[in-house]
C-alpha cells in the first residue's frame, strides 16, 4: 500500500472538519454582526427622545419659551420619556428572551403554568379600552375558553402587542377583533383588524427588530419597533407557530395557533 492511499482518509477527515469549523464560525459572525446591528439600533432608538428631551428642557430652564407654549414643551418632554421607557422595556424583555433561548432555560419566566388564554386576552382588551377609545376604533373579544401551558407574562405581551397595533395601524371609525379558540385541537388567538394592511414584501419583515413600515406613524403613536419581534420570540417559547394575512388598505389578521392540548 502507497503511504500516500493511507493518507487519503486523514485528509478527508480533516477537510470535513475544516468545513464544519468554517461554517461554525460563519454562524458565530452573523450572530456577531446581528448584535452590533441591534446595539446600533437601539444607541440610536435611545439618542433621538434624549436628545429632544434635553434641547426642550434647556430652553424651558433659560426662558426661550413663552408662557402659551410652555404647556406644549412640557407635553413633549413627557412623551419622549414615556416612549424612553417603553423602549427600555421592550429592550429589556427581548434581551431576556434571547437569554432563555441561548441557554434552552425558560426558568427566567417562571414555572409553565395552566393559563386560560380567552382570560388573558380579556384581560388586554380591557386594559386597551381607553386608548381604542381615543383612535375612534371598536375593540372586541370573544371566544371559548382554551387552556395552553406557558407563561403567563408572556401571554399577556404577545397579546397585548398584536392588541397595540391593531389599534395603532387601524382608521378611525375601524374595528379589531379578537377571537380565541380551539381549532383542530390547537388554541389558537386571532387578532383580526381593518387598518392599513401590510404590503406582501413588508410582511416577512415586521417581525424583525426594528423594522417598521411607516417610522413617523409609529413613533408618533408610542411604538417602539419591537413589538412583533416580541410576538415572534413569545410564540417561540410557547411552540406556538405565527400566521400573518393581510391586505393593503383593507386590514390585517394575525394568526396563533399553539401546540395541541392533549400533546
Ligand atoms: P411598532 O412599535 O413600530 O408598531 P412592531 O414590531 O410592533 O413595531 O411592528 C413593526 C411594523 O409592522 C410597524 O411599524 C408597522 O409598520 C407594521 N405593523 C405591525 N402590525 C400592523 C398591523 N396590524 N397593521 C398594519 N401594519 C402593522
Amino acid at each position: 500500500v502507497s503511504p500516500y492511499e493511507e493518507l487519503d482518509p486523514l485528509v478527508r477527515r480533516l477537510n470535513e472538519q475544516q468545513v464544519e469549523l468554517k461554517a461554525r464560525m460563519d454562524r458565530i459572525m452573523d450572530a456577531d454582526v446581528m448584535r452590533q446591528e441591534f446595539t446600533a439600533n437601539v444607541t440610536h432608538e435611545l439618542k433621538t427622545p434624549i436628545a429632544s428631551i434635553s434641547g426642550a428642557s434647556e430652553l424651558l430652564r433659560d426662558g426661550f419659551v413663552r408662557l402659551e407654549d410652555v404647556r406644549d414643551f412640557a407635553s413633549r418632554i413627557y412623551d419622549d420619556a414615556q416612549r424612553l421607557s417603553s423602549l427600555v422595556s421592550d429592550i429589556l424583555m427581548l434581551s431576556k428572551m434571547d437569554e432563555s433561548e441561548r441557554v434552552g432555560d425558560q426558568a427566567l419566566f417562571g414555572e409553565p403554568q395552566d393559563v386560560d388564554l380567552l382570560s388573558v386576552a380579556q384581560d388586554v382588551v380591557d386594559r386597551l379600552q381607553d386608548r381604542a377609545c381615543k383612535a375612534n376604533v371598536t375593540l372586541r373579544v370573544q371566544g371559548a375558553n382554551v387552556r395552553v401551558s406557558g407563561y403567563p407574562r408572556l401571554l399577556d405581551e404577545l397579546v397585548k402587542n398584536l392588541c397595540d397595533n391593531a389599534i395603532r395601524y387601524n382608521r378611525t371609525g375601524g374595528s379589531v377583533h379578537v377571537f380565541v379558540l380551539p381549532v383542530n385541537g390547537h388554541p389558537t388567538l386571532r387578532v383580526t383588524d381593518t387598518g392599513v394592511g401590510i404590503a406582501p414584501e413588508d410582511q416577512p419583515k415586521v417581525f424583525e427588530r426594528f423594522y417598521r413600515v411607516d417610522k413617523s406613524r409609529s413613533r408618533a403613536s408610542g411604538g417602539t419597533g419591537l413589538g412583533l419581534a416580541i410576538v415572534k420570540h413569545a410564540a417561540a417559547l410557547h411552540g406556538a407557530t405565527i400566521n400573518l394575512s393581510s391586505e393593503l388598505g383593507r386590514g390585517t389578521t394575525i394568526t396563533v395557533t399553539f401546540p395541541s392540548e392533549d400533546r
